[in-house]
């Protein structure tokens, strides 16, 4: 998930630190994105991400129950939770998500941590289509055939140096999963591990999806580019949360993260001296002008009771006290927490800066930075598929552990899923005070509780495997 508030902070630091005369290209940007990105040592990589080799005693089947589980009981969700909780099964999640850890990858670098997965997927003997968006893969459990219920985790690290000193510690320098993705990814295999056990169970398919680039690049605009959702007709994807108890799950209906975007605006004028403005294009002036009408279209145009911002966070012009510059560069970002309305501000940006330039006889290009895939649309929880999450956590972890959470500033790229099938994202807890697990995601102090790892499997698999008989 991004955080928004380092975002903004990451943008008005890029934004201001270059100077109008180094002006600031798309690529500073995207640089910057990718800071300390470099390529790891291949032939060191295979002995680092091996998977752990702790995989050899689990049941093949789930013998335990004798449930067939074709309507949902409480005992169903019991059968699911003892095989989660199995001492061998936490100590190989553990493990998992340990190897993952000490060897983070950035955006569509996952080469060790998406070649981990397909070994445990291969020792599991589930079947999956790989690369999707480079690194990513599509796992399938269950009859082959329809309905069809997918199950996604990102697989991403940040180029963020780990500060937390701990015998798994980041062993990359400036790499780190600051933001709980080896969480994320270990929780899928464990979901995958309980869903082989119980596959005989399933009344259709469910589908596993690693997917990279999450933090940076839209892996899942790419995943979907690569066949990803072909016949799936909902998804369901998890991130971890410090707000949260450990495995305390939280979502809500509807709007639940921002859309999120930035805009770069170069006002073009014409250079002269500032004491015969009547020889120059301002395009100072014209620049004001378009600060301040941007003000008006959230406060003008927008439902108030629909939150939407545009915040301007960056202006730079002119370096000489007696001349009316050439240029104005002026930038910031977006956010809002429906499609329409997102979309709305995208378009409505552009116009004011171009056509209040134009008022003082300047032009202005407006860019997006589309091509470094920042753009990010709101994430909106589909109210059936919220109200499945919320039915499967209360009866696994009963209604103490679930909890409606308030919609929330940061963006998530889970929100390419969510604008074309029915979805719903939630949260699992990972706070505790006695380990120290409550730093923010992004933080370098960031670190969860592990106790999370089997109770998420066995939310993921529940959630599929309960779909699959209630909507299909
Ligand atoms: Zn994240
Ligand atoms: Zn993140």
């Amino acid at each position: 998930m991004k955080i928004l508030t380092s975002a903004i902070f990451f943008l008005l630091t890029v934004l201001t630190a270059v100077s109008l005369a180094d002006e600031i290209s798309s690529s500073a940007f995207h640089g910057a994105l990718f800071a300390d990105h470099t390529c790891n040592n291949q032939d060191k990589k295979d002995s680092l991400l091996s998977p752990p080799n702790t995989t050899t005693s689990f049941p093949t089947s789930d013998s335990s129950s004798g449930l067939d589980c074709d309507v949902w009981s409480k005992a169903c969700s019991e059968a699911v939770l003892s095989l989660a909780r199995r001492a061998e099964m936490a100590a190989w999640l553990k493990a998992v998500r340990r190897k993952i850890h000490e060897n983070p990858e950035l955006a569509f670098e996952e080469i060790e941590t998406s070649r981990l997965i397909r070994e445990e997927l291969d020792l599991m003997e589930v079947s999956y289509r790989y690369p999707l968006a480079k690194t990513g893969i599509r796992g399938w459990i269950g009859t082959g055939g329809p309905p069809f219920v997918a199950i996604r985790a990102d697989m991403d690290a940040l180029p963020i140096q780990e500060a937390v000193e701990w015998e798994y510690k980041s062993k990359v320098a400036g790499k780190m999963h600051a933001c709980g993705h080896d969480a994320h990814v270990a929780m899928l295999i464990g979901a995958a591990k309980i869903l082989k056990t119980r596959e005989h169970l399933l009344k259709g398919t469910v589908i596993l999806l690693f997917q990279p680039a999450e933090e940076a690049g839209n892996g899942a605009k790419r995943m979907m580019q690569d066949g990803a959702l072909e016949d799936v007709e909902a998804i369901f994807a998890v991130h971890v949360s410090h707000q949260h108890s450990t495995s305390v799950i939280g979502s809500r209906p509807g709007p639940l993260l921002a859309g999120c975007g930035f805009f770069r605006a170069v006002i073009s004028g014409k250079k002269g001296t500032a004491g015969n403005p009547h020889h120059s294009v301002d395009p100072i002036l014209a620049a004001s002008a378009a600060v301040i009408s941007l003000q008006g279209i959230v406060s003008r145009e927008s439902n108030p009771l629909d939150s939407q911002v545009i915040s301007v966070t960056s202006f730079n012009g002119g370096d000489n006290l007696d001349m009316i510059p050439d240029t104005v560069v002026l930038g910031g970002t977006f956010r809002a927490f429906s499609n329409t309305s997102f979309y709305q501000l995208l378009e409505r940006i552009e116009q004011v800066i171009v056509e209040q330039a134009s008022v003082f006889r300047c032009t202005a290009e407006v860019d997006y930075f589309e091509k470094e895939y920042t753009i990010y649309p709101p994430t909106v929880n589909d109210d059936r598929m919220y109200e499945h999450v919320k039915k499967v956590s209360i009866d696994l972890l009963g209604e103490k552990n679930f909890m409606v959470v308030p919609p929330m500033m940061g963006a998530e790229d889970f929100s390419f899923y969510s604008q074309v099938i029915p979805s719903a994202f939630y949260y699992i807890g990972i706070r505790n005070e006695t380990l120290g697990s409550t730093h923010t995601g992004h933080s370098p102090y960031f670190m969860i509780d592990e106790d999370v790892l089997p109770i998420g499997a066995a939310a993921y698999a529940t959630i599929a495997e309960r779909y699959l008989i209630e909507y299909g």
